[in-house]
């Protein structure tokens, strides 16, 4: 199953992508995740990436094709994956459609996440990351205790994105720059747009619905 999973930022697309992988058995591939981490590594490439990512707006091109290339000749990436955060500009779409069609790889689904702006700020500025495990919670529905990850211990901190004045220029970059990439897959008819608004549990089970 090769999946690509798109919408705007804090429409759930982590969460999403991380109980599929886990249920499906199939890789999460997501570049918001390798940069972070390249970043906390403080590499070459994440040195080159942090002014992008602390601005809100997206590290270049090259850089996160170059990612993607290199993330997609893992093993684990054999049996399916799933794209999260990427493509996010139609250079990127355009260049993994020319990865797929070398290797004869042929995507099953692009699912677009939807839900309203208003709602997407007050869910981005009330989510909280494990530094340890990568979990994702959320201030409005979940119930934590100081800055304590309940399924790890680890850390939970806040994205240096997902402070408030950081979100209006990555809503700025997302309808500029990435929702071309829309109109990109709609064009091949390949785009399903799918509410994103609910429960965590509903939503997979929508995302599931499309997928069988
Ligand atoms: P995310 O975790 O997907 O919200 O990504 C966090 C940040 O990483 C973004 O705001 C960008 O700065 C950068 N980033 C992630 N994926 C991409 C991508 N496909 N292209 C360019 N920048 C990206």
């Amino acid at each position: 199953m090769i999946l690509i999973l798109f919408g705007p930022p804090g429409v759930g697309k982590g969460t999403q992508a991380k109980i599929l992988s886990s249920q499906m058995k199939i890789a999460h591939i997501a570049t918001g995740d390798i940069l972070r981490e390249a970043v906390s590594r403080a590499t070459e490439m994440g040195k080159k990436a942090k002014a992008f990512m602390d601005r809100g707006e997206l590290v270049p091109d090259d850089v996160v094709i170059g990612i993607i290339q290199d993330r997609l000749k893992e093993d684990d990436a054999r049996s399916g994956f799933i794209l999260d955060g990427f493509p996010r500009t139609l250079p990127q779409a355009e260049a993994l459609d020319k990865v797929f069609r070398k290797a004869g790889i042929k995507v099953d689904h692009v699912i677009s996440m939807e839900v309203d702006r208003g709602l997407l700020v007050k869910r981005l500025t009330a989510r909280r990351v494990c530094r340890n495990c990568g979990s994702i919670f959320n201030l409005l529905i979940d119930q934590l205790n100081d800055s304590v990850c309940p399924r790890c211990g680890g850390e939970l901190y806040q994205r240096d994105d997902d402070k408030e004045e950081t979100i209006a220029r990555r809503f700025e970059v997302y309808q500029k720059q990435t929702k071309p990439v829309k109109d990109f897959y709609r064009n091949k008819n390949m785009l399903v747009e799918m509410d994103g608004l609910g429960e965590i549990e509903e939503i997979t089970s929508r995302l599931k619905n499309i997928l069988k």
